[in-house]
């Protein structure tokens, strides 16, 4: 996933402010620069001591998940996604994201816990891969819940011919990085396949500063991308995947529907 915690170094922004700053890993606002080529992620801990986490961390995400994992029958999240008519399509400067108005309403349910959806943004090509393998994208819903605790919901994204749900935000996401534009209304609900059985782990951000912590549910049933969504996307950010991080030991569960 990625967010814009490194705007967080000078203090006390708001959370609603912090999704509101556009290309926070650059170096207008001082924050230390960050990308995925000659400062790459196995560069990233060596750029700044707050991103140590993405080196010594032993919950790093991505990861390659098991195809054999064992299924629960409980223990799902519940999806709870809503139209949306407010919200703003921003490149900031390592993703095209749509920011979530804070009252929309959608939220996802994780082990009792109400995590409200903040943004959704894409990684090309995907940043999980299944039985080590990937595809075309992935697009991570973000949410938090009352204590800034993170739950991201992961798609995988798999390429076809007919334009799909998804083609409304990256047709019109902007080339250039800190642009904003704002889009008609989004329904998180028509990004989400049939079939939502989810692996389970703790994981953590996938850019800098990686922090841990972060419930990860990626669902196993890829999504859609149109090919021509992932050409125009590629042409923007060419590559934008941290590489599968090792598991260590860390349980993972595929809950059924
Ligand atoms: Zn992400």
């Amino acid at each position: 996933m990625s967010r814009p915690a490194v705007c967080n170094r000078r203090g006390a922004l708001t959370a609603l402010a912090m999704l509101a700053i556009a290309g926070c890993g650059g170096s207008s606002d001082g924050a230390p620069h960050w990308n995925y080529d000659n400062e790459g992620p196995e560069h990233w801990a060596d750029l700044d001591t707050d991103f140590a986490t993405c080196r010594a961390g032993h919950a790093q995400s991505p990861i390659d998940l098991p195809e054999t994992a064992e299924t629960q029958p409980a223990d799902h999240i519940d999806i709870d996604y809503r139209p949306v008519s407010a919200a703003t399509l921003i490149n900031n400067g390592h993703a095209v994201q749509v920011n979530v108005p804070a009252n929309s309403g959608n939220r996802i349910i994780v082990d009792g816990a109400s995590f409200a959806l903040t943004q959704y943004h894409f990684h090309l090509p995907s940043e999980h891969t299944v039985a080590g393998s990937g595809t075309a994208m992935e697009l991570h819903l973000v949410h938090t819940d009352h204590t800034g605790r993170f739950a991201v919901l992961a798609v995988l994204l798999r390429a076809q011919d007919a334009p799909t749900a998804l083609s409304a935000v990256l047709a019109n996401a902007p080339a250039k990085p800190g642009t904003t534009r704002t889009v008609g209304t989004i329904d998180p609900r028509a990004l989400l396949p049939d079939d939502l059985a989810q692996f389970r782990y703790e994981g953590s951000l996938t850019t800098p500063p990686c922090t841990e912590g972060v419930a990860w549910i990626v669902l196993r049933q890829p999504g859609a991308v149109s090919t021509a969504d992932v050409e125009r996307y590629r042409t923007l950010f060419p590559h934008s995947n941290r590489p599968t991080q090792p598991r260590h030991d860390r349980p993972i569960i595929l809950v059924g529907n």
